[in-house]
C-alpha cells in the first residue's frame, strides 16, 4: 500500500477519498485553489498545496502543477476523484512516465472509452448489446437526415466526446435532424472542443441503469450489481438507487456478464460504471463506460458492503481482487439524493452564496436505518461561482426500499441549509409521490411529473395538522415567557394562509391537547423538541413522529413541512377578524426591472438605452457555475437603463435592464 497519496479534486469527493485514506493509514496531500483554501478537505488532508486561482483552468485542471505538487510532497501516487482530469488517458500517462501512480484504470482503456463512437464499437466487439443506430462520424445535415430515417425516429444525435449530458437532441422528425444537428455539432464544438456527432435510436420509455465493475491488473474482473439513475434533468442524475427497482435477477446476471466483458476488452484495472439504458421489456442497450469512480457509488457501497476507494488504491497499488462474485449480492435498499444549490421554484437557477446555516442529518444506524452525507462543506462555507453547485450526497439504507425511501424522506426533513436556495422540498416531493414509490420510472420522470416545473406543493390535510400543532406550541412558549405564569387563554384562531381554524388548548405535562371545535377532533402533540430560535422543530402528532423548518416571518412564522410551506400566524378571535379586514400588503411594482437571478458575470448585454424590446427577447447571458444563464425581457417595453455591462459582476436579483 502506498503511503501517502495526493487528491487532484476537491469537495465532497476529496473529503470522501481522505476518509478512506485515514482508515488505511495512508498520508494525504490536497491540493486546492484560492477559493478552496479554507475548504474540509484541505482541513483534513495531512498536508496541502495550492496549484492556483479558483477557475478550474488554472488550478484543478493544470496536470504540470499537480504533478509538481505531487513530487515536492513525495506522494506515490494521485486520486483524481471525478470530473476535472479523472477522464484524460494523457494525464495517466504523464505520470506513468513521471514514476507517479494513477488511481484509476490504465491510459488505453480511458482512450477507448473515452470517445462514445470508440467505446460502442469495442462493445460491439465484445458482443455487449448496444443502442442500434450509426457507430461512425456523421458528416453534414444531408447525411444526419439519410442516417436517421436509416435508424427510425425517434433517434439520438450525440457528441461523440459528450458528458454530463452536454451535446444531446432528439429528433423525432426531419426537421428536429436539421436544427439538431448543427446546434448538437456547435455545442459539442464549444464543451469538448471536439464536434464529431453520431446518431443512434432513442429507446423510449428509456430506464438509466449502470453496471459497477472492478478490475485489477491480474485480470480479474467482478460487478458489483447495478444503480438505477433514472431520475434526471436534462440528461443528469438527481436521485439514483440500488439494486434497481426494475430488474430481476436473471437481467442482472446477464448485465453484469456482458460490463465484465466489456472491460476485460480493454483490460480494465480500477472501478468504473458500464452505463446501460433499459427499455419496458427490460432489453438492455449499452450507452458508455466511465473509467473514473462515479459520483453515486454510495450506494453500491452500502448495498454491498465493499469500499470502492479502498478497493481503487488496492488495486493501483498491484494487490490482487480479494472479492468474490459470489459474495457481492446486494443487501437492502439504498437511495441517493444530490442535494443542490439551485432554486427549484426558479426553474432550478444555480443558487450560489455562504451556507448561513448548515446542519446535515446525523450519520449512523438507528431504527433500521443507515443515513450516510457525503459533502465536503461546513456551515460558515462559501458554494462558489467556481465549480459544481453539489452541496451534499445524502444516502440512506434499509433493509427494504419502501423503509430506505421513508428513511430519505425524514432526514432530508431534519437537513437544514440556509443561505443558499437548495432543492430539498424537490427531493422531499419526489420521495412522497406514489409513482416513485410504485418504482414506475423513467429518465423522463422529472419532466412528465412536473411538467409546468416544481412550485411546491399545497399542504395535505396531516400536514395542515403538523402546522397547526407546531404553531400552537411555539405561540404557547413566546406567550408563556410575557405571562409570568397567568393562565392561557384556552381559544385561539390558527391562521396558516388561507387556511383558518379555531383551536382550543390544554397543557398536560409536556404534552399538548389541541381541540379543534368545528371539526370535531383533537390533536395530541407530545415529544415536543423546540425552543424559541431553533430552526427545526420536532415532535410526535398523534404518535407519529415529524420534524418541520420554522423561521421567524414578518407576522408569525414561515413553516415548511416537505414541499409544503405556510405563513402561520396564532391569534385571539378578536385579532384574528382585524386581522381579516386588513388590506393586503401593497408590493412595489418590479415588473419593469429585469434583474438577475444569481450572482455571476455578464457575459453579454444585448440591448441599450433607448431600444424597444419584446417579451421573451434576449437581453443578457450571465454566467455563473459554469453555467450560461440566459436572460430575457418578461414583457415588451423601451430600455431604459441598463445594469452592469459585459465583463462586469453582477448580484443576486441586481437590476440588469430597467424599462421604461
Ligand atoms: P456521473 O455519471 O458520475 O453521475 P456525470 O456524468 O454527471 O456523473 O459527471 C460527473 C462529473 O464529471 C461532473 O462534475 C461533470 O461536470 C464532470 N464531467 C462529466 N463529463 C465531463 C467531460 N466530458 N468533461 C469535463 N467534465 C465532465
Ligand atoms: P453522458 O456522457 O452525458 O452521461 P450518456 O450517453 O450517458 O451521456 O447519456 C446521458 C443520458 O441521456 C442517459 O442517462 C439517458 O437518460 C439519456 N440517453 C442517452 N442516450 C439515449 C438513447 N439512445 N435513448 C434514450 N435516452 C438516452
Ligand atoms: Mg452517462
Amino acid at each position: 500500500m502506498f503511503d501517502k497519496i495526493l487528491i487532484a479534486n476537491r469537495g465532497e469527493i476529496a473529503v470522501r477519498i481522505i476518509k478512506t485514506a485515514r482508515r488505511l493509514g495512508v498520508k494525504t496531500v490536497q491540493v486546492y485553489s484560492e477559493a478552496d483554501a479554507a475548504s474540509l478537505a484541505v482541513e483534513m488532508a495531512d498536508e496541502s498545496v495550492l496549484i492556483g486561482p479558483p477557475p478550474a483552468a488554472q488550478s484543478y485542471l493544470l496536470a504540470d502543477k499537480i504533478i509538481e505538487a505531487a513530487k515536492a510532497t513525495g506522494a506515490q501516487a494521485i486520486h483524481p476523484g471525478y470530473g476535472f482530469l479523472s477522464e484524460r488517458a494523457e494525464f495517466a500517462r504523464t505520470l506513468a512516465a513521471e514514476g507517479i501512480v494513477f488511481i484509476g484504470p490504465n491510459p488505453v482503456a480511458i482512450d477507448a472509452m473515452g470517445d462514445k463512437i470508440a467505446s460502442k464499437r469495442f462493445a460491439a466487439d465484445a458482443k455487449v448489446s448496444t443502442v442500434p443506430g450509426h457507430v461512425d462520424v456523421i458528416l453534414d445535415v444531408k447525411h444526419a437526415i439519410r442516417i436517421a430515417e436509416e435508424v427510425g425516429y425517434p433517434v439520438m444525435i450525440k457528441a461523440s466526446a459528450g458528458g454530463g449530458g452536454k451535446g444531446m437532441r432528439i429528433a423525432s422528425n426531419r426537421q428536429d435532424v436539421e436544427e439538431g444537428f448543427p446546434a448538437a455539432r456547435a455545442e459539442a464544438k464549444a464543451s469538448f472542443g471536439d464536434d464529431r456527432i453520431f446518431i443512434e435510436k432513442f429507446i423510449t420509455q428509456p430506464r438509466h441503469i449502470e453496471i459497477q465493475v472492478l478490475g485489477d491488473k491480474h485480470g480479474h474482473v467482478v460487478h458489483l450489481n447495478e444503480r438505477e439513475c433514472s431520475i434526471q434533468r436534462r440528461n443528469q442524475k438527481v436521485i439514483e438507487e440500488a439494486p434497481s427497482p426494475f430488474l430481476d435477477a436473471a437481467t442482472r446476471t446477464a448485465m453484469g456478464q456482458q460490463a465484465i466483458a466489456l472491460a476485460k476488452a480493454v483490460d480494465y484495472d480500477s472501478a468504473g460504471t458500464v452505463e446501460f439504458i433499459v427499455d419496458g421489456d427490460r432489453n438492455f442497450y449499452f450507452l458508455e463506460m466511465n473509467t473514473r469512480l462515479q459520483v453515486e457509488h454510495p450506494v453500491t457501497e452500502l448495498t454491498t458492503g465493499v469500499d470502492l476507494v479502498e478497493q481503487m488504491l488496492r488495486v493501483a497499488a498491484g494487490e490482487k481482487l480479494s472479492l468474490k462474485q459470489a459474495d457481492l449480492a446486494p443487501k437492502g435498499s439504498a437511495i441517493e439524493s444530490r442535494v443542490y444549490a439551485e432554486d427549484p421554484y426558479r426553474g432550478f437557477l444555480p443558487s450560489i452564496g455562504r451556507l448561513v446555516r448548515y446542519r446535515a442529518p446525523q450519520e449512523g444506524r438507528r431504527g433500521g436505518v443507515t443515513v450516510r452525507n457525503d459533502a465536503g462543506v461546513r456551515e460558515g462555507d462559501e458554494i462558489s461561482m467556481f465549480y459544481d453547485p453539489m452541496i451534499a450526497k445524502l444516502c440512506t439504507h434499509a433493509d427494504t426500499r419502501d423503509a430506505a425511501i421513508d428513511g430519505m424522506a425524514a432526514a432530508l426533513d431534519v437537513f437544514l441549509i440556509e443561505g443558499v436556495e437548495h432543492n430539498i422540498p424537490f427531493l422531499s416531493a419526489v420521495m412522497d409521490q406514489p409513482r416513485f414509490r410504485e418504482g414506475r420510472l423513467t429518465t423522463g420522470y422529472i419532466a412528465e411529473e412536473f411538467p409546468d416545473g416544481f412550485h411546491g406543493l399545497a399542504p395535505t390535510p396531516w400536514q395542515l395538522d403538523l402546522m397547526t400543532a407546531a404553531a400552537c406550541h411555539m405561540h404557547r412558549l413566546q406567550l408563556a415567557r410575557r405571562s409570568n405564569g397567568r393562565k392561557l387563554r384556552d381559544e385561539w384562531i390558527v391562521v396558516l394562509d388561507k387556511h383558518k381554524r379555531r383551536v382550543r388548548l390544554e397543557v398536560a405535562a409536556d404534552d399538548l391537547h389541541i381541540d379543534l371545535p368545528d371539526e370535531g377532533r383533537r390533536l395530541e402533540l407530545a415529544l415536543i423538541d423546540w425552543r424559541p430560535g431553533w430552526p427545526i422543530f420536532r415532535g410526535a402528532l398523534d404518535g407519529a413522529d415529524f420534524a418541520l423548518m420554522a423561521t421567524p416571518a414578518m407576522e408569525g412564522y414561515r413553516l415548511r413541512h416537505r414541499a409544503a410551506s405556510a405563513n402561520a400566524l396564532v391569534l385571539t378571535p378578536v385579532s384574528a377578524e382585524l386581522h381579516e379586514r386588513l388590506p393586503p400588503r401593497k408590493l412595489s411594482d418590479t415588473s419593469k426591472l429585469i434583474l438577475s437571478p444569481m450572482p455571476g458575470l455578464v457575459v453579454s448585454l444585448a440591448v441599450a438605452p433607448g431600444q424597444a424590446v419584446k417579451a421573451g427577447e434576449i437581453v443578457a447571458v450571465v454566467e455563473a457555475m459554469k453555467m450560461q444563464n440566459i436572460i430575457r425581457a418578461e414583457r415588451d417595453g423601451v430600455v431604459k437603463t441598463v445594469g452592469p455591462g459585459a465583463g462586469e459582476n453582477v448580484a443576486a436579483d441586481e437590476v440588469l435592464v430597467e424599462l421604461a
